[in-house]
């Protein structure tokens, strides 16, 4: 078989897979070990599916150091319905607490008005969502603080958590920077991912809760919206989206093998290092959006000094190889996205990309 052809992938998302996890699927999918079926194709209670999914959990607990009193859940719904599920079963008649830094976190802020009451301890909206809040208002009786620990569209990440007052559990989406860089697990109460970003493919979101959480889930729930339910069935109440759950613990298998999150935070470093040089060298040139202190190792949107321009560099980047570039439309722009998957030579092909398109067209 010839190579095939690969690109820089810098997608947002559904984004760029490590090349050695797309091979073993590869290599595995007519005959998953031996059964002479595909993961596709084997029951979700067969004892294969049983190790898929042990595994991805194992793994993903040592990976992260998960302590025994947590829970791991492979949900379907995506991130966004996360938004949902969060205050229908954290909150009961209380109040939660959003901080609210860009697009995600204010749409999960949204969502949780709509079936009863959160307030914004910090919106940072009025300032182009640029920073991470200077202070924070926050309630001491909240049903929990809910952030966004990297805001994919508007690259803005938080390197520290926030501290919520004492006794209220701290929720994050973390479903852009999901398994970038190690995190002390202990801080949270509730952590989730969308995998389509970091992780694995679409269609699996990946929950951490904390036991004590699973206490409040009120009594009248669909069964499918309620956490405790989920959790007492190890994830498998109904069929589970299996192929995304395997593809993912195959990550999470070869974030391991990388050396496991001190390593990949190492590589995510040096790679986002690289593309804010350039941009940080051109003069003025290259415009990141978020400022110095706030800006994200994920995601990097970035403006040119003309609309005309922007599409130009998207259209001979695509050219290059270079593809997923263009930025989000409520930011506009370029948007480089370095996921774990994306190596350094990567983050260096478009450096020196932005550098030529800058000598031409500076
Ligand atoms: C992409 C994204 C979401 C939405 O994820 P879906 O799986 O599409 O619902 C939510 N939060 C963040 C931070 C994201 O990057």
């Amino acid at each position: 078989m010839s190579d095939p052809k690969r690109v820089h992938n810098f997608n947002p998302g559904p984004a760029a897979l490590p090349l050695e996890v797309l091979q073993q699927a590869q290599a595995e999918m007519l005959d998953y070990k031996g059964t002479g079926m595909s993961v596709m194709e084997i029951s979700h209670r067969s004892k294969e599916f049983e190790g898929i999914i042990q595994t991805a959990e194992a793994d993903l607990r040592e990976l992260l150091g998960i302590p025994s009193n947590y829970k791991i859940l492979f949900l379907q719904g995506g991130a966004s319905l996360q938004f949902a599920m969060l205050p229908m079963n954290l909150r009961a008649a209380g109040s939660a607490d959003y901080i609210v830094t860009g697009t995600w976190s204010k749409t999960a802020f949204k969502e949780a008005q709509k079936l009863g009451t959160a307030r914004a301890a910090a919106n940072t909206e009025a300032d182009g969502f640029k920073s991470l809040p200077a202070k924070l208002d926050l309630d001491p009786k909240a049903a929990y603080l809910h952030f966004t620990s990297n805001e994919t569209i508007h690259g803005v990440e938080y390197f520290n958590e926030p501290t919520p007052p004492a006794g209220v559990p701290l929720v994050c989406d973390a479903s852009s920077d999901f398994i970038s860089r190690p995190i002390d697990v202990s801080k949270y109460a509730f952590i989730y991912a969308g995998a389509q970003k970091n992780a694995g493919p679409a269609g699996v979101v990946v929950v951490i809760v904390r036991d004590d959480m699973l206490e409040r889930t009120p009594a009248n729930l669909p069964v499918l919206l309620d956490y405790k339910a989920l959790a007492a069935s190890g994830s498998l109440h109904n069929t589970p989206p299996c192929w995304s759950i395997y593809i993912t613990g195959l990550v999470f298998k070869w974030a391991k093998q990388l050396g496991g999150l001190s390593e990949i935070a190492k590589r995510n470093k040096a790679k986002a290092d690289l593309v804010y040089k350039a941009i940080d060298e051109s003069g003025g040139f290259y415009r990141g959006h978020a400022n110095k202190e706030a800006r994200s190792v994920m995601n990097i949107p970035f403006r040119l000094p003309s609309e005309e321009l922007e599409e130009t560099f998207a259209r001979e980047a695509k050219s290059n190889d270079l593809i997923g570039l263009k930025g989000h439309r409520s930011v506009g722009g370029m948007r480089a996205s370095l996921y774990n998957a994306l190596d350094v030579k990567t983050a260096e092909s478009l450096t020196q990309f932005m550098r030529e398109f800058q000598k031409k067209n500076g």
